[in-house]
């Protein structure tokens, strides 16, 4: 089967720890990306499961063997850089071919190979052609085929997109989602970018500093962030976060102390079991209703800044002792600077988190 697993891993350079202690597995068929902020270990990570970075402590196991002493042409893993070079001098086929001059299959076998993995890239059209001589889009699928020609264990992509524009990454993330998805290998993808992790993986592993703070689907790590971190990381608008105090729970509200007034917002049972204390709320962007004065508990915030953004609208806001709060409302839904806004957060998309920044949770 090809599955990835890492089994605390950690990389240590000199007294600097990169990655510590980190733990995933991948499944055959799974996508799984390495999300995170600049320099939080995921190529680190990535270099450990290829076998070009040699982990200080933990294991590598790729289709159910330990990996940790074998070089990487011994791993049978396919990669795909962000500075993916093709050959210049040769076509656009040759350089599909390339993986194949190893593996002693005849000259009709490799073509039949080729031509295969070119129907599913959509290059058969230029296979002739010199690198020199097609779009960077083509390119980059010309790197997949070259990954995807040979079948290896598993695949490993190192911010495969980067270089490409905006519209280019954005056709490109579905067309490797789909290709991907119909090779039954365990892939591992990084990125910086979580729009293109959103999209392409079935869960995200969420890194910084070295450490895995959540392992989740989009939907998951989206709507249930297991701690402060992942909550702010993950979704655009940034999610609001407000320091409260927390004083009771009673039949679904918590009674909390901000902006110098006690309010009864909505949230899950479990904050039941909290005790009273300073928290964190978390309320994404998208997660209020903007009512009317007389409406009781609601966080009262005057607007500062209108950014149109096409369909809806994000209004910067400032509580009375400063809290800035962001709030996406539809385009129609009219706002003007120096208004002040009554809004509503909606219970099942409030999240609490505790004094340690972890998400507080059933
Ligand atoms: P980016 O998105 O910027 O590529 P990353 O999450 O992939 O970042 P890594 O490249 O894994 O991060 O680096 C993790 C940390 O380890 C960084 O602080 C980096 O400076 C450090 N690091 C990486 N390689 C080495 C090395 N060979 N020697 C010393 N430190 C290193």
């Amino acid at each position: 089967m090809s599955t990835i697993e890492i089994r605390k891993i950690t990389k240590k350079f000199g007294e600097f720890v990169a990655v510590r202690d980190a733990d995933l597995k991948v499944e055959a068929g799974e996508v799984v990306c390495l999300l995170g902020p600049s320099g939080c270990g995921k190529t680190t990570t990535l270099r450990m499961i290829a076998g070009l970075e040699r982990a200080t402590s933990g294991d590598v196991i790729i289709a159910g063997q330990r990996m940790n002493e074998l070089a990487p042409d011994k791993r049978d893993i396919a990669m795909v850089f962000q500075f993916y070079a093709l050959y210049p001098a040769l076509t656009v086929g040759e350089n599909i071919a390339m993986p194949l001059h190893y593996e002693g299959l005849s000259a009709a076998e490799q073509q039949a190979r080729v031509k295969k993995v070119a129907d599913i890239l959509h290059l058969g059209d230029v296979l002739d052609r010199l690198p020199g001589r097609i779009s960077e889009g083509e390119k980059q699928r010309v790197a997949v085929a070259r990954a995807i020609v040979r079948d290896p264990n598993c695949f490993l992509f190192d911010e495969p997109l980067s270089r490409l524009d905006v519209e280019l990454r954005h056709s490109m993330r579905g067309q490797i989602k789909g290709v991907l998805s119909n090779l039954s290998k365990a892939t591992v993808i990084v990125t910086h970018d979580q729009l293109e992790a959103l999209t392409m993986a079935d869960r995200i592993a969420i890194m910084r500093d070295g450490l895995i703070e959540q392992v989740g689907s989009p939907h998951d790590v989206f709507a249930k962030p297991a701690n402060l971190f992942v909550g702010s990381f993950i979704g655009t608008p940034q999610m609001n976060l407000i320091s409260a105090n927390f004083k009771s729970y009673n039949n679904g509200k918590a009674k909390v102390t901000f902006d110098k007034q006690d309010v009864d917002i909505g949230v899950n049972h479990a904050v039941a079991k909290l005790k009273p204390g300073q928290i964190t709320v978390g309320i994404r962007p998208r997660a209020f209703s903007v009512v009317g004065k007389d409406t009781k508990d609601t966080i009262e915030a005057v607007s500062e800044l209108i950014e149109p953004m096409g369909a809806e609208t994000l209004i910067h806001a400032r509580t009375k002792t400063g809290n800035d709060i962001r709030v996406v409302v539809p385009r129609d839904k009219r706002v003007k600077i120096g208004e002040t806004l009554h809004l509503v957060p909606d219970p099942a998309q409030t999240h609490i988190f505790g004094e340690d920044g972890k998400a507080v949770r059933a």
